[in-house]
């Protein structure tokens, strides 16, 4: 039997158990890293697998262009409605992706919408704060 539950991300955060409910919701409030900013609310996001590049988060990412950095990120919260979000701000478009990025301080992305699905608005959970 292990008891150990202080090796959280320890092991590469592949396993967010203690993040998803039984019914593969948030458990917790999905805030930004840097400010704190409420993005959202427990119980009002699905878990949802699925390996995405997003460009390494920093602030004012509208004014970045040709950069490649970043990271192939594969676990994500998926709203299918923007307004389920507390508070969360869009850059422009890039192609058919829109970037997700705090409201307050504006760093991101923290997430991405594809214009040709407007349902699907993911949040990367290495990109936010679980409190
Ligand atoms: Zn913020």
């Amino acid at each position: 039997m292990e008891k150990s539950h202080q090796n959280f991300c320890s092991q590469g955060c592949s396993e967010p158990s203690n993040l998803v409910s039984e019914d593969g919701k948030n458990t917790k409030s999905v805030v930004c890293q840097l400010c704190g900013s409420k993005v959202l609310c427990p119980g009002m996001a699905v878990f949802a697998e699925k390996r995405v590049f997003l460009p390494s988060l920093k602030k004012n990412i509208n004014q970045s262009d040709g950069t490649l950095d970043g990271d192939t990120l594969t676990a994500h919260w998926l709203v299918d409605d923007m307004y389920t979000f507390e508070n969360v701000g869009f850059t422009k478009d890039v192609g058919k992706i829109k970037y997700l990025i705090c409201a307050d301080c504006e760093i991101g992305p923290i997430g991405w919408h594809n214009l040709d699905d407007k349902k699907c608005f993911y949040i990367a959970l290495d990109r936010v704060k679980h409190v």
